[in-house]
């Protein structure tokens, strides 16, 4: 044999006798088949085995079995992204002429797509006030596929009866697909109270460092799970073994980063409802957040993210004060190691039930940091609000 083509022949190494403790990285496009007859065989493998890297390697296989148990299903699909996740469920589980029913309160890129893409398609989008279920059951139709769920929802906080809404669902005849990335399976866990599908942005709490896109579908319904994982494969929507293995790191930690910064946070949203350039904290430690007592219902706990309605009185001078944070970074995307603040406009995303508060809210994401230099931080915007 020539130099050259040694070169190109893969050694065997015997992994006899090493095991690590961390998830090992599998790359792989190509899948290599012993025989021409396994290789002619190959779409008739169980959805579980290597075909393509399209469809998973043993790394992509260590976060889904490890996601399907967190959540009590059946079969978990990666997917790139959180938004992915639901975006893909919807294509692939909702049909021309059929009808979806989507929270006012969804995330904001979802709705974006309910207008476009999913319009385009001849799909029925509507939106419903997510904590009233008589404005739910009275948009109920007979070709009402599937009732999205995500509690709380983006920006305004609302908790959502899912054990109620699964209910209205049966009788319909229609999907429940809960978009639980606030709580993670850690404090919340949809399928346990009747829900179909369950969605996570893994880019958040999982991932939990800011630098990784992903996100999970996960279903009890092992039917339903086929049918995703046979579409995902037709769509040619895969993930990067190198997310995954990140995101497999990041749920070694995520129980007790999530605890930090529930801890850290409820610190601050107390501090925050003390202060008077503050309107309204949305966040579960505050009764009068909407849905609050179906938080303490059916969450374990909460997390570091949370909502600031800044006081009318002084909300005009909220977003020329967010730039002398120094702690704080302003951008989106929570569940981080590094706190951040996202100033969210909310009225031109909300079409059932009319924003009447201030046009910006403040999206905080508490991280790892002290409290203490959180509020700290914190003071030099709101202090100045006031001053
Ligand atoms: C961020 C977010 C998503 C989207 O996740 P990405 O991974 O950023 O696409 C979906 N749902 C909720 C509730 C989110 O907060």
């Amino acid at each position: 044999m020539h130099a050259d083509t040694k070169l190109l022949k893969k050694v065997n190494v015997e992994p006899d006798g090493y095991d690590s403790l961390s998830v090992p990285i599998h790359r792989a496009s190509t899948i290599k088949y012993s025989t021409a007859a396994s290789f002619a065989a190959r779409f008739q493998r169980d959805a579980d085995s290597y075909i393509y890297g399209l469809y998973g390697t043993p790394t992509h296989r260590h976060l889904e079995q490890k996601l399907t148990e967190l959540q009590g299903g059946a079969r978990t699909l990666l997917v790139p992204s959180g938004q992915a996740a639901v975006t893909c469920s919807i294509l692939t589980l909702v049909g021309a002429d059929q009808h979806v029913l989507l929270p006012d309160t969804v995330y904001g890129p979802v709705r974006d797509f309910a207008a476009t893409e999913v319009a385009a398609l001849g799909i029925q989008a509507e939106f419903y006030d997510p904590v009233d279920l008589d404005d739910l059951r009275a948009r109920v139709r007979e070709n009402t596929r599937m009732i999205c769920v995500e509690s709380p929802g983006s920006l305004t906080m609302e908790f959502q009866d899912v054990a109620a809404i699964v209910d209205i669902a049966r009788k319909a005849g229609a999907l429940v697909a809960c978009d639980n990335s606030w709580a993670s399976p850690l404090n919340f866990r949809p399928l346990e109270h009747g829900a179909d599908l369950v969605f996570e942005a893994l880019s958040k709490h999982v991932g939990g460092h800011s630098d990784l896109m992903l996100g999970s579908i996960t279903t009890k319904d092992e039917e339903i799970g086929l049918r995703l994982k046979a579409a995902m494969g037709r769509l040619g929507i895969g993930t990067s073994p190198d997310d995954v293995v990140l995101a497999c790191r990041g749920l070694e930690t995520m129980a007790i980063r999530m605890e930090r910064s529930a801890a850290s946070a409820a610190i601050v949203a107390e501090w925050l409802a003390a202060h008077k350039a503050v309107g309204q904290v949305l966040h579960p430690h505050f009764p009068d957040t909407p849905g609050q007592h179906i938080w303490a219902r059916d969450f374990s706990g909460s997390c570091g993210v949370f909502t600031v309605v800044p006081n009318e009185e002084f909300a005009s001078r909220m977003l020329p004060g967010l730039d002398a944070l120094n702690i704080f970074s302003i951008g989106a995307s929570w569940g981080g190691t590094k706190s951040l603040l996202a100033p969210s406009a909310v009225s031109a995303s909300r079409t059932v039930r009319r924003w009447t508060g201030p046009e910006h809210v403040l999206r905080i994401s508490i991280g790892q940091e002290h409290p203490d230099d959180l509020v700290g931080d914190l003071a030099l915007l709101f202090d100045a609000m006031t001053a």
